[in-house]
């Protein structure tokens, strides 16, 4: 009997458990869009674009295995029963994912399967399965470090799985949806023109990504917060579609030694995210703490704070180093970690705008976007979430600008203001040089602040 092996952020074919344990039967490998099942959200453009890419590019590998890649659009479950009935397949293997919606789906799933099917679930996308490392009270951590100290004594990770040498077809393959026709790139205006000069979608893109990474990953606990150097990994959107196993990165680098515990340590706030949304599900709908969900935000229907919120996302606020990163972020799809603080800082304490605001703007327009990561990371800038910042500690984005940036990554990204010094770059408006075609800045930083510190007064 053939067995499905049900694709979901787990794009690859190496190190990918449920390719592994279904590869001695026929497999009919099938990937759903899913924007139906209930509590589903929808992926994001940026993503789609994403995936269009990854999938064109895992189609091809399981084509030059002699398989083929089946794609349906809507319920997940009921496309998955259905191809059971079809198909006479008997087993479907997948990975585990910690989404709210993907919980729904497979319980969903499970009920229409009944006794025709198994659905039967492997570990993989994350270097240890949420909730395995637990307090001494056997309970999962709500805090970073101890999550951190605790799931490093379990490391190495196991060494990973190679991609199987070829795959058997089933005697008539289930209908297919064409890619294409799915519409996941934009057309009219098309916004991600410029995505295929920074990224390779697929596992091919991951592992040149990780080759050319192993290479400077010494020099990244000392560059990692320079925006303009490329010091960072750029791995995240194919860590977040599953394209290369986390463990597969941990292996590849720790042979460094102690150069690159930095990284590793980063790599496991990813592992971390997903342990907060396994005890937290509806982490990126609420604020954590309950008092912080009385903080008196600027309401976004007022004409004022719509322009305000207008501004932070098309990178106009005058403040060069958060204008440099939202338009990083739209040019390309992805921004760099310090700048993503410093321009989440601004949106949640000197606009004084909800962080959800924030957060589904990073939805639609990060390719990296996570549904743990984002949440976990909003929450924290914000000082709403479980393990977080403290809202008063505001961040001065141009002291922040001066300490990470040489003035070239707004250069890069801010082209109105490439001619200007070094030294005025990051506050051109304060030494009198600000051209003309870039905005004055919309808010003071010593007002913002202690309209925040008002705002925080009324909660604490
Ligand atoms: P590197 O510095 O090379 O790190 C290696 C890997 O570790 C990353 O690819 C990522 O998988 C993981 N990682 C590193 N830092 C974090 C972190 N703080 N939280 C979780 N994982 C981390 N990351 C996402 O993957 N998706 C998101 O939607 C997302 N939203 C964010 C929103 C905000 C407001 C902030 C401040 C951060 C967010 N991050 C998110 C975390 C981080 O910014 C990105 O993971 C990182 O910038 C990706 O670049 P990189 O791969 O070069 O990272």
């Amino acid at each position: 009997k053939p067995k499905i092996i049900w694709f979901r952020r787990d794009l690859r074919l190496s190190d990918q458990a449920a390719v592994a344990a279904a590869s001695d039967s026929p497999v009919i490998p099938v990937y759903i869009l899913d924007d139906e099942t209930p509590k589903h959200r929808i992926m994001g453009g940026a993503s789609r674009w994403w995936l269009h890419r990854s999938l064109e590019e895992l189609e091809a590998c399981l084509q030059s295995l002699g398989s083929r890649l089946i794609l349906r659009q809507g319920p997940a479950a009921e496309h998955l029963a259905e191809i059971v009935k079809s198909s006479g397949a008997d087993e479907i293997h997948a990975l585990h994912h910690y989404e709210p919606w993907w919980i729904n789906a497979e319980r969903m799933l499970e009920k229409s399967l009944g006794d025709e099917a198994r659905l039967i679930l492997h570990d993989g996308n994350y270097l240890l399965p949420p909730g395995t490392v637990t307090t001494g009270a056997g309970t999962p951590y709500k805090i970073y470090t101890p999550f951190w100290k605790a799931l490093r004594q379990h490391m190495p990770p196991g060494e990973a799985a190679p991609a199987p040498e070829s795959l058997d077809a089933p005697d008539n393959w289930p209908d297919s949806d064409a890619l294409d026709d799915w519409g996941l790139l934009p057309t009219k205006p098309n916004w991600a023109a410029a995505f295929g000069d920074h990224w390779q979608p697929g596992s091919a893109g991951a592992e040149d990504n990780l080759e050319d990474f192993a290479d400077k990953a010494a020099d990244y606990d000392e560059g990692r917060n320079l925006p303009s150097e490329e010091l960072v990994s750029r791995l995240s959107p194919h860590l977040h579609f599953g394209e290369i196993s986390p463990a597969t990165v941990w292996n590849r680098l720790a042979g460094q030694g102690s150069k690159v515990e930095t990284y590793l340590k980063e790599l496991v706030w990813r592992d971390y995210a997903q342990n907060v949304i396994d005890q937290f599900p509806q982490y990126g709908g609420e604020s954590y703490r309950e008092k912080m969900r009385a903080l008196p935000w600027r309401d976004l229907g007022d004409d004022a704070v719509k322009a305000d919120f207008g501004a932070w996302c098309q990178g106009r606020t005058g403040y060069p180093i958060v204008d440099a990163g939202m338009r990083e972020l739209w040019a390309t799809g992805w921004m760099h970690n310090r700048v993503r603080m410093i321009a989440a800082s601004f949106l949640i304490k000197h606009l004084l705008i909800d962080w959800r605001e924030g957060e589904k703007w990073f939805w639609d327009t990060l390719v990296d976007a996570d549904y743990a990561s984002n949440s976990v990371n909003w929450q924290w800038v914000s000082g709403t979430g479980v393990d977080s910042n403290m809202f008063v500690r505001i961040m001065a984005p141009l002291t922040q600008s001066e300490k990470f940036d040489a003035g070239d990554y707004i250069r890069q990204w801010v082209p109105e203001l490439a001619e200007i010094d070094d030294p005025y770059i990051h506050d051109p408006e304060d030494h009198g040089c600000r051209p003309a075609d870039y905005p004055a800045k919309i808010i003071g930083h010593k007002e913002a602040r202690q309209r925040a510190l008002g705002a925080y007064a009324k909660v604490k």
